[in-house]
């Protein structure tokens, strides 16, 4: 009872900060999505990392900007990247109709192995994200980048793991 009583207010002031969020970075103008990418930073458990750092490193591979649309930081908060309403550059062949969000971390302390790092801070405003993009855009289904990819991103199965968010239609 206790863990249900501290987990659920946090979520609902997660899912009114992503509701701000879209009415500030939507712009007015609508993509067709109709896939939601789950990506990490494949950085070592426990280092911090910005969407500033991001967006350095994808400007230093020739993006515009930052390639991911929302970026999850460790201790939960949900931060914009790219804004919505462009093309993302986070999924070879997929960017057109998706939107990719991505989780600080990916990697086991060493920086050696792929390993789920997610906090539970992670965990929980991951998925309020994920319900709250099914909300905006009730078709889209969320796929792991590694199901794209020859890459083990997000170094976890969310296509599993959401299976049954993919395939709810919230309204
Ligand atoms: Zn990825």
């Amino acid at each position: 009872m206790q863990h249900k009583i501290s987990i659920w207010p946090v979520i609902v002031v997660l899912l009114v900060v992503v509701s701000m969020m879209g009415m500030s970075t939507s712009g007015g103008r609508q993509r067709s999505i109709d896939e939601i990418i789950v990506h990490c930073t494949a950085t070592p458990a426990g280092r911090e990392v910005t969407v500033a750092d991001i967006d350095r490193w994808h400007r230093q591979r020739g993006f515009r900007r930052i390639g991911y649309h929302y970026v999850v930081y460790l201790n939960g908060s949900i931060h914009p990247g790219r804004p919505v309403h462009e093309v993302g550059a986070h999924c070879i062949g997929h960017n057109t109709h998706s939107i990719g969000i991505c989780y600080i971390g990916g990697l086991s302390t060493d920086g050696h192995h792929v390993e789920d790092t997610r906090t539970e801070a992670q965990r929980l405003a991951l998925r309020a994200l994920l319900m709250e993009l099914k909300r905006r855009y009730p078709h889209a289904v969320i796929r792991s980048h590694r199901d794209f990819s020859s890459k083990a991103c997000p170094c976890f199965d969310a296509t599993k793991e959401y299976l049954n968010l993919s395939n709810t239609t919230l309204q």
